[in-house]
C-alpha cells in the first residue's frame, strides 16, 4: 500500500467509523445470523495473491458487520454496556501505528512511563492509595490470575521453585466472577481448593462464613492464601463488605484481592466512593477502564501495594534483556506473564484528557440515574418484582411468573433488534438483567426497553 493509498483508505475508514458512531441503531443490536453463517460465507483458505482494499472494505460491510453484535449500540443493555468513545478509538489507532512493544523501558520509554503516569492519575481520581503500583493487562481475568499468583508467592515463596503446595486455599463469594476460579486453576490451585463463601440476602459475602471457613481449613492442616472480594459483582453489582473482610485477612495474614472490574470506574464520582470503603487495605485490586470508562477493549488496570512480591513471582530476566538498573526505568515484563505488551495506556490517556474526571463522572452518574429510573418503574408495576438491590447501573427484575415465561420475555425483547438484555439466575430463579453503560444510551432507550418487556407479556403468558 502506498502512502497515498493509505491516506485514501484511512479517510474512508474514519468516515465509516464516524457514520457508524453517529447512528449505530441503523443495525439490529443482535445480528440475525445462525452459528456458522459467517464461516460458510468466507473462503475456506486465504488468498494466494493480495486483494484490493476496495474488495476487503466491501466485504467488511457485506459480511462482517451483519454478523456483529453491536456493543456500541445504545440498546446494548446485556452483560455490561460499554463504549468505545471517539477519543479512545483515536488513541487505539495511533497505538497501532506506532506498534510499540513495551516489554522493557528501553524497548519504549513512552509505553512504560505513560502507563505509570495515567495509572497514578487513576489512583487520584478514584481515591485509592497514591503509593500503589499499577500495570495494565488485557483483562480483569488476567489481573486476578496475577493477584492469585502473587498471593501464592506471598504465602509460600517455595512454590516458585517447587511448584504449588496442594494445601493452598483461595476464598471468594458464591457471586464472584468465574475468572477467580480460573485464576486459581492457572496458579495450580485445584478447584477443590477454591472456597465459595455464602452471601447474604443482598448477594454480599458473609464475613462470618469466611472466618469460619478459614478456621476450619486451618484446623484441617490446609494453608489459606488469598481472599477475593468483589466491588460490583457481575450479576447484581453487589458490594462485598471489604472492611470486615480486610480485618479477617489482616488477622490471618492473607492476601486480599479486590475485583472491581465494573464498578471501579464509578469511583471517579465521589458519591460512589462508599463502595471502595476498606479497599485501601487490599493487597491488590483490578478495575477495567474498558468496561465503564469509555476506553476500547482491551484495557484492564491492576494495582498492588507489593510490586516486589509481583516481581518475585514473575521476574526471570535472561541476560540479553538485562539493562542498567535505574529505579525509574521499570521493565514491565518483570511484573507478569506476558513479555510483550501493547501501548494500551495511550487510549486511556486520550480518554482521561478528553473527558476529564468530571466528564466521566457526569456520564456514569447519568447511567446510574437511568437505571434507578427503571428500578422505580419496575417497583411501581404490580406484575413485576425486583430481584436484587440496584446500587449502580444494573437492574435485576422478573415478571411474577415462571422462569420459562421470563426466558421467553427475554427472547422476544432481544428478537426485536432494538435492545439486548441479559438474564441471570438468582436464588435459583431466572431473572432479567438490564445494564446501562453505553455512552449513547438515554432515558428514551431505557423506556423503550421497559415497554418491550411489558409488550412481550401477552405473547408469553
Ligand atoms: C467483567 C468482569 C470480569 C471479567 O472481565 P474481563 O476483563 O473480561 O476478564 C471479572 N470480574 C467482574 C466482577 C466482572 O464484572
Amino acid at each position: 500500500m502506498t502512502p497515498e493509498q493509505f491516506r485514501l483508505y484511512g479517510h474512508r475508514a474514519i468516515d465509516w467509523i464516524a457514520d457508524y458512531l453517529e447512528h449505530p441503531e441503523r443495525y439490529p443490536v443482535l445480528p440475525r445470523v445462525q452459528p456458522g453463517d459467517l464461516t460458510d460465507a468466507l473462503p475456506a483458505a486465504g488468498p494466494e495473491q493480495g486483494e484490493s482494499m476496495d474488495a476487503i472494505l466491501a466485504d467488511f460491510e457485506k459480511l462482517i458487520v451483519p454478523a456483529t453484535t453491536h456493543w456500541n449500540h445504545p440498546g446494548f443493555m446485556a452483560y455490561f454496556g460499554i463504549s468505545a468513545s471517539p477519543p479512545g478509538i483515536l488513541g487505539e489507532l495511533l497505538a497501532a501505528a506506532l506498534n510499540l512493544n513495551g516489554m522493557l523501558w528501553k524497548s519504549s520509554p513512552s509505553v512504560v512511563e505513560l502507563e505509570q503516569v495515567v495509572l497514578h492519575w487513576l489512583l487520584l481520581w478514584t481515591g485509592l492509595p497514591q503509593d500503589w503500583f499499577g500495570v495494565i493487562y488485557d483483562t480483569a481475568s488476567t489481573g486476578s490470575m496475577h493477584a492469585i499468583m502473587a498471593a501464592r508467592e506471598f504465602i509460600d515463596p517455595e512454590s516458585r521453585l517447587k511448584g504449588c503446595d496442594p494445601r493452598l486455599v483461595v476464598y471468594t463469594s458464591e457471586q464472584s466472577h468465574s475468572s477467580i476460579e480460573k485464576g486459581a486453576l492457572a496458579a495450580g490451585i485445584g478447584q477443590e481448593r477454591v472456597r465459595r463463601v455464602r452471601v447474604d440476602a443482598e448477594f454480599r459475602m458473609k464475613p462470618q462464613s469466611l472466618a469460619e471457613m478459614i478456621e476450619s481449613d486451618l484446623a484441617a492442616g490446609l494453608r489459606p492464601c488469598c481472599v477475593t472480594a468483589t466491588v460490583g459483582t457481575t450479576a447484581t453489582t453487589s458490594v462485598d463488605p471489604v472492611p470486615a473482610i480486610a480485618e479477617i485477612c489482616q488477622r490471618q495474614q492473607l492476601w486480599l484481592h479486590v475485583d472491581a472490574a465494573y464498578a471501579g470506574s464509578a469511583m471517579v464520582a465521589p458519591e460512589f466512593r462508599w463502595a471502595y470503603e476498606g479497599c485501601h487495605r487490599a493487597d491488590s485490586l483490578v478495575t477495567n477502564p474498558h468496561k465503564w470508562m469509555l476506553t476500547p477493549v482491551d484495557c484492564s488496570v491492576f494495582y498492588t501495594r507489593h510490586p516486589d512480591v509481583l516481581r518475585r513471582a514473575f521476574s526471570l530476566v535472561p541476560d540479553y534483556l538485562k539493562t542498567a538498573e535505574d529505579p525509574r526505568a521499570i521493565n514491565l515484563m518483570d511484573y507478569g506473564v506476558p513479555l510483550g505488551r501493547r501501548f494500551r495506556a495511550l487510549k486511556l490517556w486520550f480518554v482521561m484528557r478528553s473527558f476529564g474526571r468530571e466528564g466521566l463522572a457526569a456520564i456514569i452518574r447519568e447511567h446510574v440515574r437511568l437505571a434507578q429510573e427503571l428500578a422505580r418503574r419496575v417497583d411501581a408495576d404490580p406484575c413485576f418484582e425486583r430481584t436484587a438491590p440496584a446500587p449502580f447501573s444494573v437492574v435485576c427484575f422478573r415478571y411474577k411468573g415462571t422462569d420459562e415465561e421470563n426466558r421467553r420475555i427475554q427472547e422476544q425483547v432481544n428478537a426485536t433488534g432494538e435492545v439486548f438484555i441479559s438474564g441471570t439466575v438468582l436464588n435459583g430463579r431466572f431473572t432479567l438483567r438490564l445494564a446501562v453503560g453505553n455512552q449513547a444510551t438515554t432515558m428514551a432507550h431505557v423506556q423503550r426497553a421497559w415497554e418491550l418487556v411489558k409488550q412481550a407479556l401477552p405473547a408469553v403468558t
